[in-house]
């Protein structure tokens, strides 16, 4: 499956939002932006209104098996009201997906993106890649777009550490 598509923009965003719960309403407009989101000026109200969704969010990630992912995320669909529309901006544009009218005010909006995200991905049969980080204590999400789809950690540092961890533990063990 391809990670790069518009189509799974709305799941890049869910990464972010999740490992960005505290983000303030610059934070998210320039996270929007760099996603190709439609109007992405955030308000204060709409960070404050999108960290329950974020944690809702999370618990996609965090469930253990593709099938607890799939519900989860099938809930957050009906949970944002995501109706998909076929939209073009002019004569010519291309037509692509919008998940909510834009006059729904940008949470809504972005709630129903990043639910329509995370469905996407899991349609494709990604739903093992929308993963948490296994090192105790980090939580950091991720979509895994690695080949073979096993990634573990959320960056080199946390494997680094478990490994470490791991192999100071076997050290210690009695022969
Ligand atoms: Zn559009
Ligand atoms: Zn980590």
């Amino acid at each position: 499956m391809q990670f790069n598509t518009y189509t799974v923009a709305g799941a890049h965003v869910a990464v972010w939002l999740v490992n960005h719960p505290a983000a303030d309403a610059r934070d998210l407009t320039a996270a929007l932006r760099r996603h190709d989101v439609h109007q992405p000026a955030a308000a204060a109200d709409d960070a404050l209104a999108l960290r329950p969704w974020a944690a809702r969010l999370r618990e996609v990630f965090a469930a253990d098996t593709a099938a607890a992912k799939a519900e989860l995320a099938d809930a957050l669909l009906l949970a944002a009201d995501c109706r998909p529309r076929l939209v073009s901006h002019g004569a010519g544009e291309p037509f692509h997906f919008h998940y909510a009218p834009v006059g729904s005010g940008l949470a809504a909006r972005v709630r129903a993106l990043t639910a329509a995200g995370l469905a996407h991905v899991i349609d494709g049969g990604g739903g093992t890649r929308l993963g948490a980080c296994t090192r105790a204590g980090c939580g950091v999400v991720f979509l895994d777009t690695s080949r073979n789809g096993r990634r573990h950690f959320c960056t080199v540092r946390c494997a680094n550490q478990v490994n470490v961890a791991n192999h100071r533990r076997r050290q210690r063990a009695p022969a």
